[in-house]
Formats: C-alpha cells, structure tokens, sequence
C-alpha cells in the first residue's frame, strides 16, 4: 500500500465533472509526479488532497487515515505539506526567523509574530532551522532579509520553511511555474539534494516535461479528470495515447 491512496475519487462542479474516477497510489520514498493538460483536473486532485475541496465520491487515505474532512491545518499537521506556485514567505523577517516560524504555528493555523522573540531562545528549534537551512544552502543568508532574496532563493526558503514541519509527504502543484530555465534546474537540483537528505515523498504536478523526467519515478497522466496511464518516465515518453492526450500528436 501506497504512503498515499486515492480511491474512485470524483469531484463535479455544477454540470462539470472535474475528476470522474480517480484512482492513484504514491509508494513510500518516491517522486510521483501528475501531469496532464490544461483543465485536466490536476489542482482539483491537489485540493482534494490538502482539505481545501471534498470529493463527491471515493476516499483519500495518508498512512491509512483519511483525509477526507480534516481541515488543510489537520492534514499539515499528520504531515502533508504543500509548496505554492508564489513563495508565501514573511518579507521583512530575516531568513532564519521566517523558517523558525512554522515551529510555533498554533492549532487553529495563526501565528504570533510577536512570538519571535520567545522563541528565539530555542535551542532545538534554532538547531533544527539551522540544519534546514543548511540542507538548501542558505545559512549563509540566514540574517539577510527575506524580501533581499532572488526569486530563486525564495523558493529555497519556502522550502526550507516547510521541511521545518518535518513533512512526510510534499506536494508540489507547479513548482517552477514562471521560472526561467536556469532556476528551474536549480529547483531540480535543490528537489532531488533534499530527497536524497531526508525520508520524503514528493507529488509533484507540473507542465514542464523537463522537470518531470529529470525527477520523477512514477507519472500519472489525468485526462479529464480521469488517469489515463501510470508508468515510468521511459514507457511514458514513447506512450502513444500520451502523445495523443498531452502533446497533441
Ligand atoms: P488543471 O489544474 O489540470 O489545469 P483544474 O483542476 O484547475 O485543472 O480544473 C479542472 C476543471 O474544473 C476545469 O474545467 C476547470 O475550469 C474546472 N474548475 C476548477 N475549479 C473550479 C471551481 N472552483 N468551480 C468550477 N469549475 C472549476
Ligand atoms: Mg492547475
């Protein structure tokens, strides 16, 4: 059984069917990534999965707890976290206070900025942060402000920011949208350091076929809202209904 199940999942807005029956597994320690066109039902999967959309049908399990109804703090808290397409970092607080700050979330998801100070003082969240940083290399940065950073190292401390939470599953929706090539291939770089680094396992959706077959393992293609094929990267390259569906041949 997979870290992550997803069982006959369908989802309709109004009179369109987004996902019509969707079943995926993502094994332990893998990188999965989900591809599809435009309007495929990818981020609906996503939101689906996160607790920001509930599934008419079927069951989304997590190391065989449901997901289903648990808000997206909930879910956050067993262990999924999920990266943005646009950094959500906190601009005017150095590199190393903002990746201490998922530490002190509160239940309700809020946070204390005024708390800052109280924790600064911890030293098993000083150490973590520190090692966070250091695996994306940034503890060179880490009094800088945040709002100093390229757009590259943005991305690296909303990374950091999340490995902080110790996440056992990461999703991805899109990760180097918008970037140009050679951020992309540092984002590549940085996925594949932090996998090598940490037990994780990554969903990743994403346009960019370079991305995709430079890191993952298993690909899912969803077609109107329902997966068309799942297989590795090398029998999904040459597959003929992907070519047809996703490259338009
Ligand atoms: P993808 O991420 O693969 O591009 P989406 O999951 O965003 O696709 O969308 C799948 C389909 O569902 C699209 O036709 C989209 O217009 C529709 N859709 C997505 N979200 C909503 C919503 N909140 N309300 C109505 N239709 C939606
Ligand atoms: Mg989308």
């Amino acid at each position: 059984m997979g870290i992550l199940e997803i069982k006959n999942v369908g989802k309709r807005f109004g009179g369109l069917q987004a996902l019509g029956d969707v079943n995926l597994s993502v094994a332990e320690n893998t990188v999965h990534a989900i591809i599809g066109p435009n309007g495929a039902g990818k981020s609906t999967l996503l939101n689906c999965l996160v607790g920001k959309l509930i599934p008419d049908t079927g069951s989304v399990t997590f190391q065989g707890q449901s997901l289903l109804g648990r808000s997206p703090h909930e879910i956050n808290q067993m262990g999924v976290s999920r990266v943005f397409q646009t950094p959500e970092i906190f601009a005017d607080l150095t590199v190393f206070e903002n990746v201490m700050i998922p530490c002190f979330a509160h239940r309700d998801g809020s946070f204390k900025l005024n708390g800052i100070s109280a924790i600064r003082g911890q030293n098993d969240i000083k150490e973590m942060a520190e090692a966070i940083l250091m695996d994306v290399n940034m503890i060179d940065k880490r009094d800088m402000t945040a709002s100093s950073m390229s757009r590259g190292d943005k991305r690296r401390l909303e990374m950091a920011m999340c490995l902080v939470q110790e996440p056992k599953l990461l999703l991805l929706d899109e990760p180097t949208a918008g970037m140009a090539r050679a951020d992309t291939n540092n984002t590549i770089d940085l996925l594949k350091e932090i996998k090598e680094k940490r037990d994780i396992t990554m969903a990743i959706i994403e346009h960019d076929m370079h991305v995709v077959f430079s890191m993952a393992e298993r690909i899912t293609v969803l077609a109107q809202g329902t997966p068309l094929v799942e297989d590795t990267p090398e029998n999904i390259k040459g597959h003929p209904k992907v070519r047809e569906a996703y490259l338009g041949e």
